[in-house]
């Protein structure tokens, strides 16, 4: 059940948990001194994604309809550095499409 925030005029604000079906709009009594107290609407708590975040996630969304075809084996880096292909050696041997 989703829970609701009042503003009792005389004490405090307090939530309460009710169904979706119930009157939310509607005041309630407060249950410390019985007074009606109304709703308390408040904004969304919308975040924004950081920059970072969006931006690493577009090519693994990008990727998620339409991904990419590999045609042939990485290039080995210069420099010496090992390829992961040879580290791999079974990998040359799978179907290309
Ligand atoms: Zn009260």
């Amino acid at each position: 059940m989703p829970i609701y925030e009042f503003r009792c005029p005389s004490c405090a604000e307090f939530r309460l948990s009710l169904p979706i079906s119930a009157e939310t709009s509607a005041p309630v009594r407060c249950p410390v001194c019985s007074e009606r107290s109304p709703r308390v609407f408040r904004a969304p708590g919308v975040a924004r994604t950081p920059t970072g975040l969006a931006t690493a996630r577009g090519p693994e969304e990008a990727s998620r309809d339409q991904p990419q075809v590999v045609r042939r084996a990485a290039t080995p880096h210069k420099g010496g550095e090992r390829s992961p292909l040879r580290a791999k050696p079974h990998l040359p041997a799978l179907p290309r499409p």
